[in-house]
C-alpha cells in the first residue's frame, strides 16, 4: 500500500510504503498525479494515538459497550491501541478474563486491545489479584489499576508496587481518599456550595497523590497516576519527578476543557469521577501537560446508557465517552493555545503512553521497519459533535454540538486501512454479525 503526498509534524511532503504491516519506504514526495494507493493530499501523518485509560464495559455492561463499538469508536478517534480498564463484571483480576478481552480483541481486529489487570480481588481493596498470572498469560498484562476506586489500604499499594517490580509493570492509580468523598457528587467549593450538591475536595485527589508517590519512592518502584485534575496535584508530581521518583501522570480532553461551572444546571452529562474543577485547576493541567510534568492525555472513555445518565443529578453515573473527540480536544485547549505543538501532541498521545506501556510497535516514528500504525489528519476542516454519529454504543459526550477542529479521515492498523474517509472498515469476517 502507498500513502502519497502525506505532511509529517516537521512539515516534509512524503510518500510512505506499506508491506506487511511494516513501513517499507519513505521518500520525499514529488509533484504530480497519484496513479496507485492514496492521495493524502498534504493532510498530516502522525502515529496512531494510544490510550492507556478505556472502559470497554465487556464483560458484564454488553449494554453500555463491547469490545468490539469499543474499538470502532477508538478507530474512529485515531486510536491504534487502547487499554482496557478493570472494572467489568467479572472484574478483570485473574487471567481467565484478561484473556477473554485480550481475544475479543483481537477478533474485532480493529485496534489493539490491551487489558488491565486489576490490583486487588474484585476490586475491594483486601487482597491482592492474581497479578502475576496476569502477566504469564497470553494478554502480558504491564498495567494493573482498581480504577472506579482508589486503592487505600496503604499496605495492600505498598506491596502492590512492590510486586509488579518482577515484571517491569506499573500500578495505576485512581487517587481518591475514600473518607474524604463519601457521597461526593462534584468539585467542592464556591459553585457547590451555591447549588447544594456534597463536594468533592481537591484534597481528596492529592493526598493519595502525595502518600503514593512516597511509597513508590520507598519500594523503588512505577507509579501511574490516573487522571489529575488539580493544581496542587501538578504541583505533587512536579516536585516528585524532581526528586527522580518514578511517577507517570496523565490528564483526560474532559479536565482539559471543562469546569465545575457547567454543573451548575444539574445536567448528568457532567456528573465525571473525577469531578471538573475550576478554571484555575484547568489552566495548571494544560501547563503541567505543555510541560511534561503531566505524561500523557489518556481519555478514561467511560461509556453509560442514557437510563443511566438521563436521571436526576445524584442519581447519574459518573463518566463519559471520550474517544472520538479527545484529538479534538487536544487540539483546540493545547495547540490552538500555543501551549503545544504537533511534535508535543504526538509525544503526549502516542509516544509517551507507548513507552510508559511497553507496547513496542506503538508510538515509533514514521520510519522504514516501524510498524504501520499511523492515522491522517485534515487540519483543514472543522467538525461538530453529533452523538447520534458517535461510533461508541453510548452517547454521554459532553462535547455534544461543540465545533471542534481537526478530521481524522485514515487510521492503518498494523498496516490495515481500518479507518477511511472517517468510516470504519470492517473486517470481512465479522460483516455477517
Ligand atoms: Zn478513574
Amino acid at each position: 500500500m502507498k500513502i502519497s503526498n502525506a505532511k509529517l509534524a516537521n512539515g516534509n511532503l512524503v510518500n510512505v510504503e506499506i508491506s506487511n504491516g511494516v513501513i517499507t519506504k519513505v521518500d520525499k514526495a514529488t509533484a504530480g498525479n497519484v496513479t496507485d494507493g492514496i492521495d493524502a493530499k498534504s493532510k498530516l501523518l502522525i502515529p496512531g494515538l494510544v490510550d492507556l485509560h478505556t472502559h470497554l464495559r465487556e464483560p458484564g455492561r454488553e449494554d453500555a459497550e463491547t469490545v468490539l463499538t469499543g474499538s470502532r469508536s477508538a478507530v474512529a478517534g485515531g486510536y491504534t491501541a487502547i487499554s482496557a480498564m478493570a472494572n467489568t463484571n467479572p472484574v478483570a483480576d485473574n487471567a481467565g478474563v484478561v484473556e477473554q478481552i485480550y481475544r475479543l480483541g483481537k477478533s474485532a481486529g480493529l485496534v489493539d486491545v490491551n487489558p488491565i489487570g486489576a490490583v486487588t480481588r474484585g476490586l475491594l481493596g483486601e487482597q491482592l489479584a492474581e497479578m502475576g498470572a496476569m502477566a504469564d498469560s497470553i494478554a502480558k498484562v504491564r498495567i494493573f489499576s482498581d480504577d472506579g476506586k482508589c486503592v487505600f489500604d496503604p499496605l495492600i499499594m505498598r506491596r502492590a508496587l512492590e510486586y509488579v517490580k518482577t515484571f517491569n509493570g506499573i500500578i495505576a492509580q485512581h487517587a481518591q481518599e475514600p473518607r474524604l468523598t463519601v457521597n461526593a457528587q462534584m468539585n467542592e467549593g464556591i459553585i457547590s456550595a451555591r447549588i447544594g450538591l456534597p463536594g468533592w475536595p481537591a484534597i481528596a485527589e492529592e493526598a493519595i497523590i502525595a502518600r503514593d508517590i512516597l511509597l513508590a519512592e520507598h519500594v523503588q518502584s512505577r507509579l501511574h497516576i490516573c487522571h489529575v485534575t488539580t493544581a496542587g496535584g501538578v504541583e505533587l508530581i512536579r516536585w516528585a519527578k524532581q526528586r527522580g521518583i518514578q511517577v507517570t501522570a496523565e490528564v483526560t480532553p474532559h479536565h482539559l476543557l471543562l469546569t465545575d461551572e457547567l454543573v451548575e444546571n444539574y445536567d448528568p452529562i457532567y456528573k465525571v469521577n473525577p469531578p471538573l474543577r475550576t478554571q484555575k485547576d484547568v489552566q495548571a493541567l494544560r501547563e503541567g501537560l505543555a510541560e511534561g510534568v503531566i505524561d500523557i492525555v489518556a481519555t478514561d472513555h467511560a461509556p453509560h446508557p442514557s437510563e443511566d445518565k438521563d436521571c436526576e443529578f445524584q442519581a447519574g453515573a459518573f463518566g463519559m465517552v471520550g474517544l472520538e473527540t479527545a484529538l479534538s480536544v487536544v487540539v483546540k485547549t493545547m495547540i490552538e493555545t500555543k501551549l503545544m505543538t504537533w511534535p508535543d501532541l504526538i509525544d503526549r498521545m502516542s509516544v509517551a503512553p507507548a513507552r510508559i506501556a511497553g507496547y513496542a510497535n506503538q508510538g515509533n516514528e514514521i520510519a522504514v521497519g516501524k510498524s504501520a500504525n499511523l492515522i491522517l489528519i485534515d487540519l483543514e476542516k472543522n467538525w461538530r459533535v453529533d452523538r447520534d454519529k458517535l461510533k461508541s454504543k453510548s452517547k454521554n459526550t459532553p462535547f455534544n454540538g461543540m465545533e471542534m477542529p481537526s478530521v481524522i479521515t485514515d487510521v492503518f492498523h498494523n498496516g490495515e486501512h481500518v479507518l477511511q474517509e472517517s468510516q470504519v472498515v470492517e473486517k470481512k469476517s465479522e460483516s455477517n454479525e
